[in-house]
C-alpha cells in the first residue's frame, strides 16, 4: 500500500465518522491526489485557483473540489461551474460575485463564511460584527444562488494549544449564534470548518465538521 494511502486509513481511524476530512493537496502533483484517490478519498481541498483548474482536468471528474483559500471575486467564473464549497467567503463582494456568477451556470453554491479568529493579520476572514450587517442587509436577502452551510476559520500559528483551543471556541461559539440568530429555518448551515494537521484534535474536541488536513496525508510541503 502506498504511504498516502496509509497515511488516510490512519487517520480515518483517529476521526469520528461524522467528521468530514478535506485531504488538502495544494503544493502536491496529481500522482498523490491519484494515490489518495485510489485509496477512496473524495474530497480534496486547493487554496489557488489556477492550481485547482489544472487539477480537476487531471482527475476523475467523482471528486469533490473544495477551495479553501483566499479568492478573488474575479477568479470566481473559474470555479463556479464546478466547486463543491468554498470555504474562504471573506466579503460580501466575494459572495455577491459567486452569486451572479452561479446565475449564469444554474447552480447554487455551497458556502462557508470565514471568520478572522487567529491573532495574524495575514489570515483574511469576517468580523463577528461585519457578518451580522451583512446578513441583516437586503442586498444579503437578494441573492439566490449562493447556500450558506456554515463557518470557516484558522487558528493562530502557535504551539499553545489553549489558545488554539479558545479560538476554536470562539468560533463554534460564533456558530451556534448565527444558526440561532439568522439560520434557524435552515437545515444546510450545519458545518465548521476548523482543524489543520497540527490541530485537528482540538478542533475536534471543540466541535467542528470538517477538518482540512494537508500535510498528515501527503508529507510535509516544501513551499
Ligand atoms: C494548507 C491549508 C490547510 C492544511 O494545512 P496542513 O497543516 O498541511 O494540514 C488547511 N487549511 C487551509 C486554509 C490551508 O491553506
Amino acid at each position: 500500500m502506498s504511504q498516502i494511502a496509509q497515511n488516510l486509513i490512519n487517520l480515518k481511524q483517529k476521526v469520528p465518522d461524522h467528521i468530514k476530512i478535506v485531504a488538502v493537496s495544494k503544493t502536491k502533483p496529481v500522482s498523490d491526489i491519484m494515490e489518495a484517490y485510489n485509496a477512496g478519498h473524495r474530497i480534496f481541498g486547493e487554496n489557488r485557483v489556477q492550481e485547482l483548474l489544472d487539477k480537476k482536468d487531471r482527475m476523475p471528474a467523482d471528486i469533490e473540489w473544495h477551495m479553501i483559500g483566499h479568492l478573488q471575486s474575479n477568479k470566481v467564473k473559474f470555479i463556479v461551474p464546478f466547486i463543491s464549497m468554498i470555504h474562504s467567503i471573506d466579503s460580501f463582494k466575494l459572495l455577491r460575485a459567486v452569486d451572479s456568477e452561479a446565475q449564469k451556470t444554474g447552480r447554487t453554491i455551497d458556502c462557508l463564511l470565514q471568520f478572522h479568529i487567529a491573532d495574524e493579520e495575514t489570515k483574511s476572514g469576517f468580523s463577528r460584527e461585519e457578518v451580522e450587517e451583512m446578513l441583516r442587509s437586503n442586498d444579503f436577502r437578494k441573492l439566490e444562488r449562493v447556500n450558506i452551510c456554515g463557518v470557516m476559520g484558522m487558528a493562530t500559528f502557535t504551539g499553545d494549544m489553549d489558545k488554539v483551543r479558545l479560538e476554536f471556541r470562539s468560533l463554534a461559539g460564533i456558530f451556534r449564534e448565527l444558526r440561532k440568530s439568522y439560520f434557524s429555518h435552515s437545515d444546510d448551515f450545519r458545518e465548521i470548518s476548523m482543524g489543520m494537521s497540527g490541530d485537528y484534535n482540538v478542533a475536534i474536541e471543540e466541535g467542528t465538521t470538517m477538518i482540512r488536513i494537508g500535510s498528515i496525508i501527503f508529507g510535509e510541503r516544501k513551499h
